[in-house]
Formats: C-alpha cells, sequence, structure tokens
C-alpha cells in the first residue's frame, strides 16, 4: 500500500512517500481502509521527535482517520466488513485496572496511534475492533477524521474532568486550532458564556462564528488578562482553557478565586515558570488531561454525527502532499484542521 513514513526524525523533509507492506488485522482487530486522514501537531512533535521516544522504522504518523473497514481478525463480527467507520486514536489494552474502570486514556500499556503504533497517513491501518466507531450515512468522513482526537480531547477536559456547568465563564486561550474550535462550540453547548483570546481578528471571526461571546485581539491586547477582568466584572473567569503554557502566568490572572485550569497540551512550549502564589492563594485548581476514554469519545462523536458540534476544516491535501500538509499546519495561520485525502 502507499503511505507516508520516515526513517529517522527531523523536519518535514525527512517524510517520504513510497510503498509498505499492507498490514493483516489480528485477533480482535480490524483493518481500515482509509479514505482520510487528519494532522495533530502531535504528528509534528513524534516526527521531531523527543528524548525517550522510540520509534519502529519505517514508521507512519497520523493519530486521525476515516474510511470503510475491508477485513477483520480472528474472533471480529465479519459484519463489520464495508462499513464507514471513524478511528479512536486512543488505545488502551482492555486489561489493566485503569481500561476495566473505563478510564482507558490512563491505560498502564496505552498506545496512540502514529505515535507507539503504525498511524493514519496510509491507505489503510490496523486497529482493535473497540477502536472504530461506525459514521452515519450521509455524514462526511473527512469530517468524522478531523473531529476524532480533538472533540473528545476537548469534550473530556472540559465536562468530565473540568465538570463544566450552564451558566459558567469560559476563557478559551487561542481562537483557531482544532482543540481550541472544540472547546469554544463544546462551552456554548453546556450553557457557558465563552471568552476567546485569539492572535489576529482573522482566527477571531472564526471564534465568533462558532459562539464565542467576547472576543480578545491579543496582538492589540497583550494584558489580556485586564480585558478579561474587565469583562466579566473583575470576578475572572470560572475556566480557563489554556493548551498554550507559557500563557499560564496571564490565565492564573485571569481565573476567578477557585478557578480551574485546564490543560490537554502546550503549543507554546513544554517549560516556563509559573508563580505558585497564584495557585494556593486564588484556591486554583490546575486540571491536566490527555484524550479521553472510550465513553467521552462516543459521547461527543454523537453530537458531532448530530450536527450539534461543527467540524471546522482549514484545507485537504492529497496523501502524497503530506509533507506540505505538515509546514502548512507549522506556520500555525489554519483556521481549523488540516486533512490528507488518501483516496
Ligand atoms: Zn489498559
Amino acid at each position: 500500500m502507499k503511505a507516508v513514513f520516515l526513517r529517522r526524525h527531523g523536519g518535514p523533509e525527512v517524510l517520504e512517500y513510497g510503498e509498505v507492506p499492507t498490514p493483516e488485522p489480528g485477533p480482535g482487530e480490524v483493518r481500515v481502509r482509509l479514505h482520510y486522514a487528519a494532522l495533530n501537531r502531535l504528528d509534528l512533535w513524534v516526527r521531531e521527535g523527543w528524548p525517550g521516544l522510540k520509534l519502529r522504522y519505517p514508521h507512519i504518523l497520523g493519530a486521525d482517520g476515516a474510511g470503510v473497514v475491508d477485513a477483520v481478525g480472528p474472533g471480529v463480527d465479519p459484519a463489520w466488513v464495508g462499513r464507514r467507520v471513524v478511528l479512536n486514536p486512543n488505545i488502551g489494552c482492555g486489561r489493566c485496572a485503569y481500561c476495566l474502570a473505563g478510564q482507558d486514556n490512563m491505560c498502564d500499556h496505552w498506545q496512540l496511534l502514529g505515535e507507539t503504533r503504525s498511524g493514519t497517513y496510509a491507505e489503510a491501518v490496523v486497529v482493535p475492533e473497540r477502536n472504530v466507531l461506525p459514521v452515519p450515512e450521509g455524514f462526511p468522513l473527512e469530517q468524522a477524521a478531523a473531529a476524532a482526537l480533538v472533540y473528545q480531547t476537548a469534550w473530556h477536559s472540559l465536562v468530565s474532568r473540568g465538570g463544566l456547568r450552564p451558566g459558567e465563564w469560559v476563557l478559551v486561550v487561542g481562537a483557531s486550532g482544532g482543540v481550541n474550535t472544540a472547546s469554544i462550540q463544546i462551552a456554548k453547548l453546556a450553557g457557558a458564556t465563552v471568552v476567546v483570546v485569539g492572535s489576529n481578528a482573522r482566527k477571531l471571526e472564526l471564534a465568533r462564528t462558532l459562539g464565542a461571546d467576547y472576543l480578545i485581539d491579543r496582538s492589540q491586547t497583550p494584558a489580556w488578562h485586564r480585558e478579561v477582568r474587565r469583562i466579566t466584572g473583575n470576578r475572572g473567569v470560572d475556566v480557563v482553557v489554556d493548551n498554550v503554557g507559557t500563557t499560564f502566568p496571564l490565565s492564573f490572572k485571569a481565573a476567578r478565586k477557585g478557578g480551574r485550569i485546564l490543560t490537554v497540551g502546550n503549543t507554546g512550549g513544554p517549560r516556563f515558570e509559573i508563580d505558585n502564589r497564584f495557585i494556593f492563594g486564588k484556591h486554583l485548581s490546575l486540571i491536566g488531561s490527555t484524550m479521553s476514554p472510550q465513553q467521552d469519545f462516543r459521547t461527543v462523536m454523537g453530537l458531532v454525527f448530530a450536527g450539534r458540534l461543527r467540524v471546522v476544516i482549514d484545507r485537504i491535501f492529497p496523501l502524497a502532499e503530506a509533507r506540505a500538509a505538515q509546514e502548512h499546519l507549522a506556520q500555525g495561520a489554519q483556521l481549523g484542521k488540516v486533512v490528507l485525502r488518501v483516496r
């Protein structure tokens, strides 16, 4: 099959497009003929590598994908063959204490498609049967692929971990990335008032169309925490969605006493200084999470399929142009998800 893979870490130039063996589904697994894959920042980090990350080469990147099941392994219902499905890239072992408790995103043997096993920049991928979800007839597969990772991540962080309630104020730091566009919509659906800080007017316009109530352009208002406090009558927001990381100092100031800071990533880099006095002095809760358990994935994808949550796609590239797609994502100018068309 055709795939985009790497044989060493590095910049976009290490991506190769070529032939690799088509994978065969093992016991409990299905093979999906991919129609679309979607990019995540994670793909760039896996490509670049980090200390301790060991890949088996050639390594195929990509966490998100959707397509049609074309083969099943031993023990799997053959009725799956021919079904349109979206992949849940978050793969638990199904046997450890966390998995048995329904917390498969904390699995002791946790795997992530495109990171610890072969991913979706390919014509086919093999995953456990429990990691595919049927896509309703008529729902576009590119939207299903683009939704999977970011929507489950945002839902688990805001709803399950963050305990978001109707009437609360939510600040989203960042306007246009996949998790942020998902977070804005989930917060609105939950009945919150949403404030968005974005880097320019174009990205904020997208946030507005997704339902954001208040917009702050940080290119015009670098001390944006003051504007958040002004909007909230000097109280501060109940919840901050901060997946930048380096913005924590301002997020702490923008939160109310007893506020929750939610984080699922660090687009600004992993290490930065924080002033601990804000955490105890303001009774703040710092709540981290990665991906979601299966139950949250199914819940949020149901809302996506029902049209209650919109999937924003910036641009679709052919699989063979994965390098250009990654370069586009790395520039950070995209509005929504970057997608690969596989067939
Ligand atoms: Zn497990």
